[in-house]
């Protein structure tokens, strides 16, 4: 994926280079990871990662996300939606 012009392959739109938050589940543990390089189209929100992010993703994740390694650990609330009624 070249750096400077990467188009959107959903829309065929220019995408922006943006860092985002991203959270996965691993196994029963929610992972974060901050300041994660992506580009972003404006037009469907698609995110894109490049070879290098998603490989030391990839390295995380295999190493099954040492907490050592962690940056530091946060605390977050769980919320549920309201059951909906049938129609
Ligand atoms: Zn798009």
């Amino acid at each position: 994926m070249s750096d400077e012009s990467f188009v959107c392959p959903e829309c065929d739109t220019a995408t922006e280079k943006d860092d985002v938050n991203v959270s996965l589940w691993e196994a029963e543990r929610l992972v974060l990871i901050e300041n994660v390089p992506v580009r972003i189209c404006p037009q469907c929100q698609e995110q894109y990662y490049d070879q290098e992010t998603r490989l030391e993703i990839e390295k995380l994740r295999s190493r099954g996300f040492p907490l050592e390694e962690a940056t530091r650990v946060v605390e977050a609330p769980v919320f549920s939606l309201p059951p909906r009624n049938p129609r």
